[in-house]
């Protein structure tokens, strides 16, 4: 990472790139991880590589989901823990949730690096690695997670996730906050807060608002909650996309 001149025009992306070979190389992120990454990067490119209002709102509602929610779980895949291990520790701390790793490529192996590298930026307690629930409607290996964690949450973010899985819980009747650079994937499509935006300027932004929000009281957190229109954050992402700015 130091090999990255800050003045570069493309350093945050370039630093993303870094970020994701590191964690091929120590066992984190899986080889397919550098594939998901290249097709945010195309996209987060032509949104401007910045957080755009309706995203802005989407994590402002995201944060006021986290702190309203009675089990709030934090997801963590390989690119997650890749790129903002600290950040998602610290937004773990700001909404009193917990982190729970998921792997779409699970093996013991990785489950233990990614374990291991939480651990490592903070993390207290890590879940995942019990797998003793399924989520229905999922094939073996996808479905697995903790009873005490995805499984009984009632508010789940889930960055990067696959359609499938983001479906499954969604299904489960889970409030499904979801950071991914493509709105037209399925993803964002079924979640109740899809956060259109680099999960790199995301997560910070989440526990800021949080943060700010820490003592709002539960009527505030509700209005938040209501008045955030899902469908205006997928178009508005859209359309900057398509027409630029
Ligand atoms: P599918 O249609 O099956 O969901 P996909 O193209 O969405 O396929 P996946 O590997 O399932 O591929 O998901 C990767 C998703 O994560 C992509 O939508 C990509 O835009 C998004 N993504 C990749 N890197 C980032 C990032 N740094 N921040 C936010 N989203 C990202
Ligand atoms: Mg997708």
């Amino acid at each position: 990472e130091e090999e990255i001149p800050e003045d570069h025009p493309r350093y945050q992306d370039l630093l993303t790139r870094h970020r994701i070979e590191n964690g091929v190389e120590k066992g984190i992120t899986h080889l397919q991880g550098m594939h998901a990454e290249g097709r945010g990067s195309a996209f987060d490119y032509l949104l401007g590589e910045e957080t755009i209002p309706s995203a802005d709102a989407a994590e402002r509602a995201g944060a006021a989901h986290l702190l309203l929610a009675d089990r709030p779980v934090l997801s963590i895949n390989g690119n997650v823990a890749a790129l903002v291990p600290g950040e998602m520790v610290d937004l773990a701390d700001a909404t009193d949730a917990d982190l729970e790793i998921n792997l779409f490529n699970r093996t013991p192996e990785r489950m233990q690096a990614i374990a291991d590298h939480l651990s490592e930026h903070g993390a207290e307690d890590v879940r995942g690695l019990e797998a003793d629930a399924r989520i229905p409607n999922l094939d073996h290996e996808r479905a697995k997670v903790d009873e005490d964690g995805i499984y009984s949450a009632d508010v789940v973010l889930v960055p990067l996730e696959d359609g499938d899985r983001a479906e499954a819980l969604a299904e489960m009747g889970k409030t499904e906050i979801v950071v991914d650079l493509n709105p037209l994937s399925r993803s964002p499509r079924v979640a109740d807060v899809p956060i259109v935006d680099n999960i790199i300027r995301a997560v910070p932004n989440v526990t800021d608002h949080a943060r700010e929000l820490a003592d709002a009281d539960e009527e505030t957190l509700q209005e938040i909650v209501a008045e955030f229109d899902r469908e205006q954050a997928l178009e508005a992402a859209e359309e900057r996309i398509r027409d630029g700015f």
